[in-house]
This record gives C-alpha cells, sequence and structure tokens, in this order.
C-alpha cells in the first residue's frame, strides 16, 4: 500500500516531484541530457528535472504516459511538450475538444488543458525510454498522490503497456480488486471503484506514428469514445476548467 499524506496538497506534491533524486541512474541520465542537449536544441536551457503532472485539476479525464522525452519534456519541462509524441496528442486533444490548442511548444505557450490532467508513470527520462520496475515502482507514488487530489476522475487513458501495467500495479496497491486485463488499442475496462473507467491506446511514439501502427483515426476514435462517456455532462467547458500550466 502506497502511504500517501494525510493532509496532501499540489504545492507539495509539486515541491516534492521536482526536487526527487531516488533514482540514482535517472538522476544522471536526465542530467546529463540536459548538459549534453541535441545540437537543434544547443541555445536551449534544458529543464533536466522530473517532470511534474500538467492540467486541469478538477479533470475528468486522467491521462497517463510513459516517462518524459529526451529533447521533449525533459527540455522544456512539461508533459508531452516539445517532441512529436506531444505532437500527436495535443494535436488530437484540440480536436476533441480537450486542449486549446493543438500544439505544445514550451511551458508559457499559453496552452490550457480542458477537463484533463496529463501525468506519467515516471517522471525522470529514462535512457532508451525504459525505465526499469524499480525505477517505476519509486515513481508510483506520485502518480498515486495525484489521483488521489484529482477526486472527479472518470477516465484514466493510459498510452502503451508500460502505463497500462503500471496503472493496473498501483490499482491494487491501492487495494482495488483488479482482475488480469489484457492491454489493446481502444480497449475500454470498467474499474472496481464507481463511476471508474480505464481506456487504453497505443502511445502516440513517432514509432507507432510513423508505421502506421496508431493512425489519427485510431487515436480520434479513443477521444470520441470518452467524450461520448461523458455525454450529457461534457460541453467543452466544464466549469472546473481553468488556464493553468502546472499544478
Ligand atoms: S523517476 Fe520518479 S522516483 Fe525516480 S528520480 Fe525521477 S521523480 Fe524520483
Amino acid at each position: 500500500m502506497i502511504d500517501i499524506p494525510a493532509k496532501d496538497s499540489w504545492e507539495a506534491l509539486m515541491h516534492d516531484v521536482i526536487t526527487c533524486r531516488r533514482c540514482p541512474r535517472l538522476v544522471a541520465w536526465r542530467e546529463e541530457v540536459a548538459r549534453v542537449k541535441r545540437r537543434a536544441f544547443r541555445d536551449a536551457e534544458y529543464w533536466g528535472k522530473p517532470v511534474p503532472g500538467f492540467g486541469d485539476l478538477h479533470a475528468r479525464l486522467v491521462i497517463v504516459g510513459l516517462a518524459p522525452g529526451a529533447h521533449g519534456s525533459n527540455r522544456t519541462g512539461r508533459m508531452f511538450t516539445g517532441d512529436s509524441s506531444g505532437d500527436t496528442l495535443y494535436a488530437a486533444l484540440h480536436r476533441a475538444g480537450f486542449a486549446s490548442q493543438p500544439t505544445a511548444t514550451a511551458r508559457d505557450d499559453g496552452l490550457a488543458l480542458r477537463d484533463t490532467f496529463i501525468t506519467a508513470v515516471g517522471r525522470c527520462v529514462p535512457p532508451g525510454n525504459k525505465p526499469t520496475p524499480e525505477e517505476l515502482a519509486n515513481c508510483r507514488p506520485f502518480l498515486a498522490r495525484e489521483l488521489a487530489l484529482l477526486r472527479q476522475t472518470r477516465v484514466v487513458l493510459v498510452l502503451g503497456r508500460i502505463a497500462f501495467d503500471g496503472i493496473l500495479v498501483l490499482l491494487r496497491e491501492q487495494g482495488i480488486d483488479v482482475p488480469a486485463l489484457p492491454f489493446a488499442h481502444g480497449a475500454v475496462h470498467p474499474l472496481p471503484a464507481p463511476g471508474l473507467m480505464l481506456v487504453a491506446s497505443y502511445h502516440p511514439s513517432r514509432q507507432n506514428t510513423q508505421t502506421g501502427r496508431l493512425t489519427m483515426a485510431m487515436f480520434d476514435a479513443v477521444f470520441q469514445e470518452i467524450l461520448t462517456s461523458f455525454q450529457g455532462e461534457y460541453n467543452g467547458t466544464h466549469p472546473g476548467c481553468c488556464p493553468q500550466e502546472e499544478p
């Protein structure tokens, strides 16, 4: 069971995430990437720290990715911001009415999410995009704390198998009796918690989009499914919507 502070707050969580140095391999890698940089971004100041969740703190849709991209959110400091995965994700969110604009380039680019919060099972960029099971376990309490603070969650959308498995482990650690579920794009699983639904999608990585494993139509269909589940409540301007950069 993951311990969640009795009086947690977004401010405390944000502080704990950004200052975390619990995984020595990932601390070394995120800082090395930030120091060496990619040629195209050689004049940029990289974030080089754990990346906190981002979005509407009253969201019904919570999107869970894998971990920061080396030259995406490890550079910009905001989830899915500044790389091709984010280009695909935010364009789809915008088409579905969940994002105020289709692009995400920097923390101060004016993007606001509507009824949506974006987070990940890992907050530090891993070498080869592969966090170890121990590193994911180290990071899981942050996700648990976010989910505890996001009190209006109806749909958890997981992007990719590692995020899917991570959510199942977390739910079981929270004492929720979740059966073994297969990962499949577009799968919808009602969860034992009342009114809560788990939706799975392939990750919008460049590899998946360039090979056609994930097409725009497939990705849009996932968000349409979620919008349908909100029907009767969702009007694109959920009253909790607030344009914030970070919690
Ligand atoms: S991956 Fe998570 S637990 Fe590990 S150092 Fe980064 S923020 Fe901390």
